[in-house]
């Protein structure tokens, strides 16, 4: 991006110039709204990243009441497969580009249920495509906010007008925490 701005403020036009695909990427990434969903505890963790201490509003998120206003899905809790065919047509009424943050390891795998939990899925990527994983049992406000990070990275690198996939996956090995005991 290349800009050329008056050093003092004398109310003329400046210029700005950035390819078409920087500048829809750009305005995605700084207006991600998520719709207000959530399943089970991770969901009071998200609710909290939406409150004041957080403020994901000075990123530009805004939790929308409505999948067709939302272009994020935020999966916070327990799939189970009672609620497997809502989430998907709810996935299904949001408009493209849509993503989905899996928040939490209930989502992510089947967290605690994932042995023994006859009526959890094993992870929501088995119903819906997902573009970042967080991890944790319940994940922080601060694990969502850095996933929310990730996907803004993600949508840095598309190519809208081409089709061409993103040029880099936002959840590499590199992200994940190694525990030695
Ligand atoms: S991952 Fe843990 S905190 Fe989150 S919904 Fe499952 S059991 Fe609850």
């Amino acid at each position: 991006m290349n800009s050329s701005a008056p050093s003092d403020k004398t109310g003329e036009a400046s210029v700005i110039l950035m390819r078409s695909e920087e500048l829809l990427n750009w305005s995605r990434e700084k207006s991600l709204w998520p719709m207000s969903f959530g399943l089970a505890c991770c969901a009071i963790e998200m609710m909290q990243a939406f409150a004041a201490n957080y403020d994901l509003d000075r990123f530009g998120i805004f939790p929308r009441p409505s999948p067709r206003q939302s272009d994020i899905m935020i999966v916070s809790g327990t799939v189970t497969y009672k609620m497997a065919d809502r989430i998907r047509r709810l996935y299904e009424q949001m408009p493209e580009p849509r993503y989905v943050i899996s928040m939490g390891s209930c989502s992510n795998c089947g967290g605690p249920y994932w042995q023994h939990g006859y009526h959890v899925v094993k992870g929501v990527d088995r119903i819906i495509p997902v573009d970042v994983y967080v991890p944790g049992c319940p994940p922080r406000p601060e694990a969502l906010i850095d996933g929310f990070l990730k996907l803004q990275e993600k949508i840095r690198t598309e190519h809208p007008l081409s089709g061409k996939p993103a040029s880099i996956d936002p959840v590499s090995s590199d992200d994940i925490p190694v525990h030695s005991s």
